[in-house]
């Protein structure tokens, strides 16, 4: 087969946390996490092939993530040619929908997708937990990305493991505000806050295996998500907004500035979608999506 028809088509997902717990710093500086984490129906799209020369080229509809060290899915194809002596020219071609820096774990997941589509394409048959040993080295949520569906990830994330049964489906309506909010200062804000409501992965695994949406609903809890509450009032009120639709749960996923609310009925997702549509101001991206499980 000519070199340029050997391409692998790799998706990367995004997720969505449905429970977010924070322990104290460590002596490295990091903290501990526990947190239930979700692959949603929302994606970038990656296509990867062989090409004549010995350069990894990397092409994107968002201009600033192209070739360069500070993309973390081009370091990924990096990384992977120096590990398994790949040579020749590889290029990767990437369309982003995504919201970036968003607490949806896109870079991780086009990094984990980079992974898996080489490994296709270079026929390494590697194992999905060789996969995430790599993914680690690269960032924290990777290894997640690697395998994705419904599962609790502690240590720095890094140590995932998947859930007895799937998350139960629903409708997904994610807000992206056009602001950032810095994942260091999330964690400066936790060290001061007083924790008035813990998350608890057991009770929230229990009602997932229940398939019981009102209650997995009920124990949605982000420590990272009050101190950005309180920061961008705007999150409140986006929130307060989608529970007037009657979603079974509403939170900020990850470190933000993201809200979604889960829906178990389309009408009133959709409703909501259109809503908030219309509420919010342009810069706003609204956005429709599902729980995938894997
Ligand atoms: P997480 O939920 O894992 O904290 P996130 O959704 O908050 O991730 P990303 O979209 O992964 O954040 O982006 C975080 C930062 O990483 C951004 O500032 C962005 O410039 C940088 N970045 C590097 N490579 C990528 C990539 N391939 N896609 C998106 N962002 C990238």
């Amino acid at each position: 087969m000519p070199l340029q028809e050997k391409q692998e088509y790799s998706r990367a997902y995004a997720k969505i946390n449905l429970t977010l717990d924070v322990g104290p710093r460590r002596a490295d500086g990091f903290h501990e996490v526990c947190m239930i984490m979700q692959t949603i129906r929302l994606w970038d799209d990656l296509w990867l092939s062989l090409t004549d020369g010995d350069e990894v080229t990397f092409t994107c509809n968002v201009p600033f993530l192209g070739a360069d060290d500070r993309n973390i899915a081009y370091r990924a194809a990096l990384l992977m040619r120096e590990r398994f002596g790949l040579t020749g020219g590889l290029d990767i071609r990437m369309e982003k929908r995504i919201p970036i820096a968003a607490g949806l774990a896109g870079g991780s997941a086009d990094t984990a997708a980079v992974l898996r589509g080489m490994n296709k394409l270079y026929g390494l048959n590697l194992k999905n937990s060789q996969l995430m040993k790599i993914g680690q080295e690269l960032g924290s949520d990777v290894p997640f990305c690697v395998i994705g569906g419904t599962c609790l990830a502690s240590g720095r994330g890094e140590i995932v493991q998947r859930l007895p049964a799937p998350m139960p489906f629903a409708y997904v309506v994610l807000v992206k505000p056009p602001f950032g909010i810095s994942t260091p200062w999330s964690y400066q804000m936790f060290d001061q806050q007083i924790i008035t409501k813990r998350p608890d992965n057991q009770a929230m695994e229990q009602a997932i295996i229940s398939g019981d949406l009102d209650q997995v609903g009920r124990e949605m809890v982000n420590l990272l998500e009050p101190a950005a509450l309180h920061k961008f009032p705007i999150l409140t009120w986006i929130e307060e907004r989608l529970r007037g639709h009657g979603a079974q749960g509403v939170m900020m996923s990850g470190s933000g500035p993201t809200v979604f609310a889960l829906f178990r009925e389309k009408k009133q997702a959709v409703e909501a979608l259109k809503d908030l549509r219309n509420v919010c101001p342009k810069r706003y991206q609204v956005l429709f999506s599902q729980i995938l499980n894997r």
